[in-house]
This record gives C-alpha cells, sequence and structure tokens, in this order.
C-alpha cells in the first residue's frame, strides 16, 4: 500500500491554504477532497469580508489569526492581483444603550493590535454614508472584499506549482491509527481507495468532527461536536445606498444583519444566523425579517426591492446556548494520535485568517510531527 508523506482532508481555503504552506517545504502531500472542485462548500457561502479583529477575545486564536490573516491577505492580493478592496467598515450603534457593545468592540480591537479604529458621531458618519442614521460608529479602516475563488484559486495553484496532489471526488470514510501512520480509506470517482499517511491534517470544514471522530476521537467528550447555524443573504437592487461594510453591533450567533458591498458594488444584506440540523442552501428566511432590521440603521430600504440571493453554513463549536467558543486547531499526539492535526470550528473569520492559519498549523506540524 502507497504511503504518503502529509494527507490534508478538505480542500477548502483552509486546507488550500495549509497545502500551500506546508508543500514549500515538504514532499509527498496529498488533499483528498469530496466534491469535483475545491472550495465548493463554505469557502464559497461567505461574505467575503476581510475581518479587522475586533471581535474575539484578547488571545484567543480567531483574534490572533484573524489580525495576522487579514495583512496577509491583502499582501497575497496585491502581489498576485487577487481581486481586493479595502473599504473600511462602520459598526453602528443605532440606540444609545448599544453605545457600550461599540466600545467593548473598541477595547477588543485595542487588545488585539487593531490599527486605526476610532469612533464617529452622527455627523460624521453621515458624511461618509448620507443613508445611515445611528447615533455612534465605529470606524475601522481595515476591513475590506476580497473574491474568495480568486484567492482559493491561488492557494490552489501554489500548492500544485509545489507538488502537492489533489485527489478530486475523493471522500474519506474511515481512518484507522497504525504503528506509524494512519490508514485512510474511501471512495475516489466512484472506486473504494486505501492508503497510508505518516501525517493527517483534517481540514473538512461542516464535516471535521465526523473525520475526527473517524480516528477514534471522542468529540462529545472533547467539546469537538459542530452545530450547524445557517445565514441567509438577499441581494438589494437598484442604486446601492452605501459604499462601506455597514454592520450593526453583533447580537446571538451571528455579527447582525449587515450591508456588504460585492466588488462589483452591488450590496447584499445578511447573513442573519439560525441554527439547523441538516446542510441545504436554499434561502429560508423572510425578505420582511431582512427589511426590518437593516431599517433600523438604513431608513432608506424600505423603499428598496430586495431577492432572495444564496445562503452558507457556519460549523460553530459555539451552541444555541454557549458562550463565544475558538477556533480548536491542536495536534493530537497526546491523545494518542501522533501526527492527528485537527481544524474544527473553523467559521468567520475563517477565510480572512487562512493564510496565518496555514503558518500556524505548518509551526505545528514543523515542531511537533515532522521527523
Ligand atoms: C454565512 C457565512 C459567512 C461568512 N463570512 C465570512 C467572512 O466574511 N469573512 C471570513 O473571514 N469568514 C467568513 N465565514 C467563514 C469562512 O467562510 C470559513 O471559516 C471558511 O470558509 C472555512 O474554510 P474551510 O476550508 O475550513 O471549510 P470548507 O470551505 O467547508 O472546506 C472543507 C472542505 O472539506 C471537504 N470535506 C469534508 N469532509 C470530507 C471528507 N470526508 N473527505 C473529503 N473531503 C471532505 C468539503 O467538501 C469541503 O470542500 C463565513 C461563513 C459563513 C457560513
Amino acid at each position: 500500500m502507497e504511503t504518503l508523506n502529509i494527507a490534508v482532508i478538505g480542500a477548502g481555503v483552509v486546507g488550500l491554504a495549509i497545502a500551500a504552506k506546508i508543500s514549500e517545504g515538504n514532499k509527498d502531500v496529498y488533499v483528498f477532497e469530496k466534491n469535483k472542485k475545491f472550495g465548493q462548500e463554505t469557502s464559497s457561502h461567505n461574505s467575503g469580508v476581510l475581518h479587522s479583529g475586533i471581535h474575539y477575545p484578547k488571545n484567543s486564536l480567531k483574534a490572533i489569526l484573524c489580525v495576522k490573516g487579514n495583512q496577509k491577505t491583502y499582501e497575497i492580493c496585491e502581489k498576485h492581483g487577487i481581486p481586493y478592496k479595502k473599504l473600511g467598515k462602520l459598526t453602528v450603534a443605532i440606540e444609545e444603550d448599544e453605545i457600550e457593545e461599540l466600545e467593548k468592540l473598541m477595547r477588543m480591537g485595542q487588545d488585539n493590535g487593531v490599527e486605526g479604529a476610532k469612533y464617529l458621531d452622527r455627523e460624521e458618519v453621515k458624511k461618509l454614508e448620507p443613508n445611515v442614521n445611528v447615533e455612534k460608529a465605529l470606524y475601522t479602516p481595515s476591513t475590506g472584499i476580497v473574491e474568495p475563488d480568486e484567492l482559493m484559486n491561488h492557494f490552489y495553484q501554489k500548492a500544485r506549482r509545489n507538488g502537492a496532489v489533489f485527489a478530486m471526488e475523493t471522500e474519506v470514510t474511515s481512518i484507522r491509527k497504525t504503528t506509524d501512520g494512519y490508514e485512510i480509506g474511501g471512495t475516489s470517482v466512484g472506486e473504494k481507495f486505501s492508503v497510508t499517511a505518516k501525517t493527517i491534517i483534517n481540514c473538512a470544514g461542516l464535516y471535521a468532527d465526523k473525520v475526527a471522530e473517524m480516528v477514534g476521537l471522542d468529540v462529545d467528550k472533547l467539546g469537538y461536536r459542530l452545530h450547524l447555524c445557517k445565514g441567509d443573504y438577499f441581494r438589494l437592487l437598484g442604486k446601492p445606498p452605501v459604499k462601506m461594510l455597514v454592520y450593526p453591533v453583533p447580537k446571538g450567533a451571528g455579527l447582525g444583519i449587515h450591508l456588504t458591498p460585492d466588488l462589483d458594488g452591488s450590496i447584499r444584506l445578511g447573513p442573519n444566523a439560525y441554527y439547523v440540523n441538516k446542510i441545504t442552501y436554499e434561502v429560508e428566511s423572510s425578505e420582511k425579517e431582512f427589511l426590518e432590521d437593516v431599517a433600523r440603521f438604513l431608513p432608506s430600504v424600505r423603499d428598496s426591492r430586495i431577492q432572495a440571493d444564496s445562503s452558507g453554513i457556519r460549523p460553530k463549536l459555539q451552541g444555541p446556548n454557549d458562550n463565544f467558543k475558538d477556533f480548536a486547531i491542536r495536534h493530537e499526539h497526546d491523545r494518542g494520535f501522533f501526527g492527528f492535526i485537527n481544524l474544527i470550528g473553523i467559521e468567520s473569520p475563517g477565510l480572512t485568517a487562512a493564510p496565518a492559519i496555514a503558518e500556524y498549523v505548518s509551526e505545528l506540524y514543523e515542531n511537533e510531527v515532522k521527523r
């Protein structure tokens, strides 16, 4: 049986970024992806926002990897001609009592090293975005948008140039620990396959808990069970009423229904956040809910038409009644699985953080696994 050096499971933005990085100094990197093409799941069902890092507690992986990933992604885009726009973002306090939430975000931003964040009053906001009507806003200049498919294609091409091999339409369905690695089984283009790999990097997104379970980890005991949290988008028809990203203060499991310009300037509203039991991408929310939420800070939206656009599903470690949960990125050697690296709960800001996650995982590999 063939023995691979490194098997990456999943070719979303995270698996691709890791494959691109780890193949710089390592031979025999294989990426297994169950779909025909890379990036067909969460990595292409998101807002495409490069977050600044104001939403995550100090020293969390989300905070560290978001701030670092934001900077790195802009550098990559600039260097390789990947479409992006550093538009800046307004997080808005609509009522007086939401100002406290802005202050919390400002403090987290300062703790996390987010540069250039500042408060704007009602008039200053009006100068930037005349249609937005709020008490106060937190402006973060480093928030922007990127074209996720082009970013993923960059990582994919880079990994291939470095010699990484992509096995598409290849679903991993079993993993068994052997004396010096793992036996991986599954189906590839309709045929059964089996290979051994010294190292496994689990980047399976919405299925990362299932992949961890395959090797024998007790997912429930370890807190790795994923909760699926869906977010729908509507598209605003007609002339765009804003140029920047405009978000309310976060509430519940998501960041609140916000306005995100696409690279062509057209505006999407969303995503909202609701927990689901199965993975389907139909828009299930009502137009009315979206219009009412957004009208709180953009009154003119009441005269606009919107249409259902798309949806995405967050792989969350945080269940409906839980507080903040961080990314779980871990070499599972102390649990008896040397060479098995898990990435679980890679929800937002996973797109922003991808190149920083890739560096973090490569370092884990070089320092703890490589023999
Ligand atoms: C609604 C929404 C909005 C978001 N907005 C943003 C944003 O604006 N900015 C931001 O930074 N982040 C955002 N995110 C988060 C971001 O999209 C994710 O963190 C990121 O895409 C995760 O990438 P991934 O590679 O881990 O997962 P995925 O893209 O899901 O990739 C995992 C891959 O693994 C494959 N796979 C799974 N199981 C197997 C198996 N057994 N065998 C083989 N292959 C397998 C899947 O087919 C898939 O291609 C958003 C997420 C959602 C849902």
